[in-house]
């Protein structure tokens, strides 16, 4: 199963360039939020850099005297609870010796003396210095500058400020990233999953469409290999039947009666064989698109009066009365004469077989650029639920009225895709027990 949907997932390129595009736009997606996240923690580290060094200018500011120290520890501790970022404010005064430094006011460090590098750096540098610290996992500025009183330095000013409430808020959003990061790719999975089974369902329909094409082919095959056959047959029965009736003496004996009318039998089973196979011979061209048509201008007078002549018998066997009203007028259209022969053939059959007493008319009408052709029958009429069906390949209509008339259920099928195929249509107007009208329409004009 795995690698069988690996064999589809590499035969396929549409799959694998989305499955890339998806892959490539989470990870954009991705690397630039992490990259903003990481341009937001260097801008308020700066921020709160900057915001130290103004603390301590505007202390430096509010010192009038560095020696007072309760006065000044006082402002220092004030400004300090007024702000939780400040971690720590000191004032530091250089020893006599240059040596080293007191501290000499802390919020929270010890009072000791300190030879800190950093310190000396800041007394020697006119701008003061930042430092970026961190203690126990939480970041801070250290920041340190001189106070002068005119241009004299007097003391050291350090400063630290915690950076621990930006860096939660970043690591909540780094946090967010991941998440969102996961759930794109857990998206992505479904997306490759549903991709794979859409892709099998092309598969398989892809394989059905092979199966559905090897089956018509096959059918086209086996019909037309089943032809040559059932003529031999027919040609035999012909021949037995012929020679059977020719002499008088066997005609008389019983058993060559019977012989008789097996041999009838077989002629009628394969009469109803050859109809069968010429339908799905017809069916099968229809459907590979190898029907040639040769539409040009038909006389359907001639048709209509040939088809008269060639089923007036079978009418005639029934009873029924079959008439034209196409006078001798010669009617024109647009189409295949033999495929129109073809479908006025199997209307009329049609009517004639399932009409059991009454009659069977032909009729033309005509608009600006149609000419319908109409075969009315007085017959057992369709029912408005199988006419819904009527057209429909195989679709045959049962009942105990239709239970003894033979026929394969294709003859309207091809008419209709005859029709159609001329450009004109096949229709049927009908009621049960009152008739048929099956109209035929055909264009006037190329
Ligand atoms: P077939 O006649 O070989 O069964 P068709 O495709 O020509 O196939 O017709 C399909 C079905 O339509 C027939 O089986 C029959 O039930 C119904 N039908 C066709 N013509 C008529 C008609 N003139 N009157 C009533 N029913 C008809």
């Amino acid at each position: 199963m795995f690698m069988n949907k690996k064999s589809i997932l590499f035969k396929n390129n549409t799959i694998i360039y989305s499955i890339l595009l998806i892959v490539f736009v989470t990870i954009i997606i991705f690397f630039n939020t992490y990259y903003f996240v990481g341009k937001f923690q260097n801008i308020t580290d700066k921020l709160l850099q900057e915001k130290a060094v103004l603390v301590e200018d505007i202390i430096g500011i509010m010192i009038d005297d560095v020696n007072n120290i309760a006065e000044v520890e006082a402002e220092i501790i004030e400004i300090s609870e007024k702000d939780d970022e400040i971690l720590d404010i000191s004032i530091l005064q250089i020893s006599e010796d240059n040596e080293k430094f007191h501290r000499i006011i802390s919020i929270h460090e010890k009072k000791v003396d300190t030879a800190d590098e950093i310190n000396f750096l800041a007394w020697r540098n006119e701008e003061g210095v930042a430092i970026l610290n961190q203690d126990h996992g939480e970041r801070y500025w250290r920041v340190v500058k001189t106070i002068r009183e005119g241009e004299e330095k007097v003391a050291l000013i350090e400063l630290k400020v915690s950076l621990l409430n930006s860096d939660k808020f970043i690591d909540a959003a780094i946090r967010q990233i991941y998440i969102v990061t996961v759930i794109a790719l857990i998206i992505l999975l479904l997306l490759i999953v549903n991709h794979m089974r859409m892709f099998q369902y092309v598969l398989k329909s892809n394989r059905l469409e092979e199966l559905d094409e090897m089956k018509d082919s096959f059918i086209a095959m086996a019909s037309h290999e089943l032809k040559s056959p059932l003529t031999a047959i027919r040609g035999y029965a012909e021949l037995l039947k012929d020679s059977l009736k020719q002499d008088d003496k066997i005609k008389e004996s019983e058993s060559m009666k019977e012989n008789l009318r097996y041999i009838n039998n077989i002629d009628i089973s394969s009469q109803r064989l050859t109809a069968l196979v010429e339908d799905i011979l017809e069916v099968s061209r229809i459907e590979q698109g190898n029907l040639t048509m040769n539409i040009t201008q038909i006389n359907l007078t001639e048709i209509v009066t040939k088809t008269i002549e060639q089923l007036t018998n079978n009418a005639k066997k029934k009873g029924l009365k079959i008439t034209s009203e196409l006078g001798d007028k010669n009617i024109l259209a647009q189409g295949d004469y033999g495929r129109v022969q073809q479908i006025i053939i199997n209307l009329v059959s049609n009517a004639i077989k399932y009409t059991p007493e009454g009659s069977v008319r032909i009729l033309t009408k005509e608009d600006k650029k149609n000419i319908y052709i109409i075969v009315e029958d007085t017959g057992m009429g369709i029912s408005a639920d199988s006419m819904k069906h009527l057209f429909s390949k195989f679709y045959r209509i049962k009942n105990e009225k239709t239970d003894k008339i033979s026929g394969t259920g294709l003859g309207l099928w091809i008419s209709r895709e005859l029709a159609r195929r001329m450009h004109g249509d096949l229709t049927v107007e009908s009621m049960e027990g009152i008739g048929s009208h099956f109209i035929l329409k055909l264009k006037k004009e190329a």
